[in-house]
């Protein structure tokens, strides 16, 4: 997988390019002005990386970009962020273990407020600054909800062969298990016998 930022310049100085993710802190704005009259909104891009988010089946690369595009709307209580969270992912396809990848795309509507304001209420909500507010905690929260539990390399993904391991994507093996043998033992023994040891695809979505 390679990051669009590492692709050689097509045409154009360097500078004429969209912007690189900013380094350090990408996901904090100055809402200062736009704390200063309720009411306003400013429409918000931002793009950067954020190590580290990965449930136990899928991870977003710690280099990729993630994307928040939306708008920050200031309000008397606070300020409202809303819009579009994007991200790639990778994981492992539950049915052939290869890798899988994707993008995920998640819709945030939050209303942050100032830490002081909401002391000692139960839902501690997203906290907005006087001057700063660092759309990092919504954003992270947002991609690491939408990871995929059970990832698949692709919907039409044949897994592996449940007599002999092959991966069905790549290889034909000639197993038949209607007629193995192994299988038509246990035919005669209920669901509960003939269960094989492995998740069924039902039991893992
Ligand atoms: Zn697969
Ligand atoms: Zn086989």
């Amino acid at each position: 997988m390679s990051p669009a930022g590492d692709r050689p310049a097509e045409g154009g100085s360097r500078s004429d390019r969209a912007r690189p993710p900013r380094r350090g802190r990408p996901f904090v704005l100055n809402v200062r002005s736009l704390r200063a009259r309720p009411g306003t909104r400013q429409e918000v891009n931002l793009e950067g990386t954020l190590p580290g988010m990965f449930v136990s089946s899928a991870r977003v690369p710690d280099d990729a970009a993630v994307r928040f595009d939306g708008y920050v709307e200031s309000t008397l209580g606070g300020v409202t962020v809303a819009g579009e969270v994007t991200a790639p992912w990778t994981g492992v396809c539950r049915r052939c273990l290869e890798e899988a990848s994707g993008e995920l795309v998640a819709q945030v509507r939050e209303l942050c407020r100032d830490p002081r304001e909401a002391a000692g209420e139960e839902d501690e909500p997203y906290p907005v600054g006087h001057d700063e507010l660092d759309l990092q905690p919504i954003v992270r929260d947002a991609c690491i909800l939408e990871l995929p539990l059970a990832p698949l390399c692709s919907d039409s993904c044949l897994g592996l062969c449940p007599t002999c391991g092959a991966n069905r994507n790549r290889d034909e093996c000639s197993c038949d298990v209607s007629t193995d043998p192994r299988w038509s033992a246990l035919a005669g023994l209920g669901p509960e016998a003939a269960e094989p040891s492995e998740p069924t695809e039902q039991e893992a979505e």
